[in-house]
C-alpha cells in the first residue's frame, strides 16, 4: 500500500515535533516541520531566514503566502512523492485551503490528522524544560503566551474542519515516548494505514 499523508497537530509543549519524527520513521516517510525549516533558514542566514527571523522570535505566524510556498516546495521533492508527515502546517484555515488546493492538484488528500492532547500543566512543564535545554528564542514566557493564544484562536479551528472530514485521531500525549508512538500507530492502523515491511 502507498505511504500515508499525515498531519500532526498539538499545542506548544504537546511533543508533536518529537512524535512527528517517530511516527514518520515508523512509516518510512519524511517528517516536515515548518518550524524546523524556518529555524534552519535563520541559522543559515538565508534570504528566507532574514524574512522570518523577527516573526519567529515574537511567536507570530509567518505570512501564509510565504509559508505555503515553502511547504509546496518541500512537498514537491522526490522523497515526499509517496507520503509525508506534516508538523506545524497547516496552522490556520487559510493554510488548510492552500494545502487542499495543492494536494488536490496532485490528486490526493490527507489520510489522517493526529491530534496530540496533553494537560496544560504538563505541556507548560515540558516547555520550561526545553527553554533551559535548547534556549529557543521563542521559549520565553511572554512569547509562549502569544504562541498559545494563536494556537487557540487560529490553529484549534482547523481541527473542526478535519473532524468534519472524519480524519482526526485524538491521541493521549502523556506517558512514555514509545507508548505515545504506539497509540498513534494503532489509531492509524485502525484506519487501514498499515506500515509496509520496508519501513
Ligand atoms: P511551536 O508549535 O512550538 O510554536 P514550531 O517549531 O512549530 O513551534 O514553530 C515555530 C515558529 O515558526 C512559529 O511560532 C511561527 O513563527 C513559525 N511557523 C511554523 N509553522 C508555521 C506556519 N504553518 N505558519 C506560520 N508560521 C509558522
Amino acid at each position: 500500500m502507498r505511504a500515508p499523508r499525515l498531519l500532526i497537530v498539538g499545542p506548544q509543549g504537546s511533543g508533536k515535533g518529537t512524535q512527528g519524527v517517530l511516527v514518520a520513521e515508523a512509516y518510512g516517510i519524511p517528517a516536515i516541520s515548518t518550524g524546523d525549516v524556518f529555524r534552519s533558514a535563520v541559522a543559515a542566514g538565508s534570504e528566507l531566514g532574514r524574512q522570518v527571523q523577527a516573526i519567529i522570535s515574537a511567536g507570530d505566524l509567518v505570512p501564509d503566502e510565504l509559508t505555503s510556498a515553502v511547504v509546496r516546495d518541500r512537498l514537491s521533492q522526490a522523497d515526499a512523492a509517496g507520503g509525508f508527515l506534516l508538523d506545524g502546517y497547516p496552522r490556520n484555515l487559510a493554510q488548510v485551503r492552500d494545502l487542499d488546493a495543492f494536494l488536490e492538484a496532485r490528486g490526493g488528500e490527507l489520510d489522517a490528522v493526529i491530534e496530540l492532547n496533553v494537560p496544560r500543566d504538563e505541556s507548560i512543564a515540558r516547555l520550561s524544560q526545553r527553554a533551559q535545554e535548547q534556549g529557543r528564542t521563542d521559549d520565553t514566557e511572554e512569547v509562549i503566551a502569544n504562541r498559545l493564544a494563536i494556537y487557540e484562536r487560529e490553529t484549534a479551528p482547523i481541527l473542526d474542519v478535519y473532524r468534519d472530514r472524519g480524519i482526526v485521531d485524538d491521541i493521549d500525549g502523556t506517558g512514555s515516548l514509545d507508548d505515545i508512538t504506539d497509540r498513534v500507530i494503532a489509531a492509524l492502523e485502525a484506519r487501514g494505514l498499515i506500515r509496509s515491511a520496508a519501513a
